[in-house]
């Protein structure tokens, strides 16, 4: 799949999948728009390169992923795909878990329901590409705003159930700050220090850290390591007493993220 980041807002990252099949009735590309939280960005790409809008993908309802929708729509007829569970008045083909979106010219994405940032939050995925929002993020994972502990541990264990291989396009650049994170829970984990400096490099040279592969999430971000004898240690020193299971690790791991600093 043909994939470029659009930059919106601080550290949003709007995802355009490309379809250079030149299906397009002005013999330009198609262009699939993730989450354009902001129109600018998405209109100016469109125009510079004489490509039609195929559809827009919508992972939740927050503003910084909505908010250029009604904009682009004005511009270009095309139909939104987006949360069912979610009241979003733009989403023109409300999706759910199991469905199979099929657009002209590019790969089949399958529709995965990933609640815990927000209750009816999707992910998009197909052809080794994996569209998360705000719920899997570069060595972390998006806030608890609707959705249970519970519900996010089932969404990112989902996500975590993909091929290693699968490249993540989440919507932010958090990555660097979630690796200070995960570096005081996992202080002596090799992979995650030699990702650290590699990060480091890339936002020096202002270059994104996404997208991630998931075999690279497992081995360094903490929310997909409940289940690993350092990180139960380190949320246990946390917590002051014993966890029992995964979830409740990543429980307390989710608060502590909440109040780090
Ligand atoms: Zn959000
Ligand atoms: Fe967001």
């Amino acid at each position: 799949m043909d994939i470029q980041a659009l930059r919106a807002f601080e550290d949003n990252y709007i995802w355009l999948l490309r379809d250079d099949s030149r299906a397009g009735s002005g013999g330009g590309s198609r262009v699939i728009a993730v989450d354009p939280g902001e129109a600018d960005p998405v209109l100016r790409y469109l125009a510079e390169a004489r490509a039609e809008l195929a559809a827009i993908l919508v992972t939740h309802h927050h503003g910084d992923h909505t908010g250029g929708i009604g904009d682009l729509l004005a511009r270009h007829a095309a139909p939104v795909f987006g949360p069912a569970n979610e009241a979003i008045d733009v989403v023109t083909r409300p999706s759910r878990e199991g469905d199979i979106i099929r657009l002209p010219g590019f790969a089949e994405l399958q529709v995965l329901e990933t609640p815990g940032h927000t209750h009816g939050h999707l992910a998009y995925y197909g052809d080794g590409a994996l569209f998360c929002g705000d719920t899997l993020f570069g060595c972390g994972c998006g806030r608890l705003f609707e959705g249970t502990a519970e519900q996010m541990w089932a969404s990112l264990n989902k996500l975590a159930a993909l091929p290693g291989a699968t490249d993540v396009f989440c919507a932010h650049e958090y990555t660097q700050s979630n690796i200070r994170f995960a570096l005081a829970v996992e202080p002596d984990n090799a992979a995650l220090r030699e990702r650290a400096e590699r990060a480091a490099r890339l936002r020096a040279e202002n270059r994104p850290t996404v997208p991630l592969t998931l075999a690279e999430e497992k081995a360094t971000n903490p929310f997909l390591r409940c289940d690993q004898p350092a990180v139960i240690a380190a949320a246990e020193r946390r917590h002051g007493k014993s966890l029992t299971n995964p979830a409740a690790v990543f429980v307390v791991l989710r608060e502590w993220k909440n109040d780090f600093r």
